[in-house]
């Protein structure tokens, strides 16, 4: 018997319906892909990047991981970024978070949960840095919410401290940073208006390349 029938029959309709409006569709693909985007977001199966964004197939590069993280150690999150910014050219890097994050709420509570525990860290590192701010607000679910907003913030400024990123803008290369929040309630998508597309955005110790000192070289 034939296991998850139903996905492969859900898989024919969607193959034909695309090939009904373009019967050249999956040709064209097979050749090249050409994004001009990459999503960085969360694993929850609630945020799917291409269906909530309307893109096809070949439109976006994706990487997902629980609750969107830019982690400078993490080989499998840098080896995305830099095939996508140094092969494909993506012009944006879309870091989406969602609100009603677990990995986020999970971060500030102290449930012992095992291995998730050591990635969920990062998290903690940045309810520490705005434990002030955060404790501010006595709604629990507005505190959530913008925690969530917090981390995505905080992404975004990890992408840009990348190696990557940065020689992409030092070789001249249009790339802007975005961060951007999708409310599992709405369906709706909320620009945070952190979009950060050269050096002068960052703070001066995370740039990789020297300023220029009384007419040295960087
Ligand atoms: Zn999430």
């Amino acid at each position: 018997m034939k296991m998850l029938e139903h996905l492969f029959k859900n898989n024919q309709e969607w193959a034909e319906q695309i090939k009904a409006e373009d019967p050249r569709f999956f040709e064209k693909l097979s050749l090249q892909q050409a994004p001009e985007y990459l999503w960085i977001g969360c694993s929850d199966s609630r945020v799917p990047a291409n269906q909530l964004t309307g893109l096809l197939p070949g439109d976006v590069f994706v990487h997902r991981n629980v609750a969107n993280l830019v982690v400078h150690t993490d080989f499998n999150c840098l080896s995305v970024v830099q095939y996508a910014v140094e092969v494909l050219k993506v012009k944006h890097i879309i870091i989406c978070g969602h609100y009603g994050c677990g990995g986020v709420k999970a971060a500030m509570h102290n449930q012992e949960l095992g291995l998730i525990d050591n990635w969920l860290r990062n998290i903690k590192d940045i309810y520490y840095k705005h434990q002030e701010a955060l404790q501010a607000i006595t709604d629990e679910q507005v505190r959530e919410d913008y925690m969530c907003e917090l981390n995505v913030v905080e992404q975004v400024a990890n992408l840009c401290h990348t190696t990557i990123v940065q020689n992409a803008w030092k070789q001249g290369q249009p790339l802007s940073v975005h961060g951007w929040v999708y409310g599992i309630k709405d369906g709706r998508l909320h620009d945070l208006d952190v979009c950060v597309n050269g050096f002068e955005q960052i703070p001066d110790v995370y740039r990789i390349f020297r300023k220029r000192i009384l007419g040295e070289n960087s």
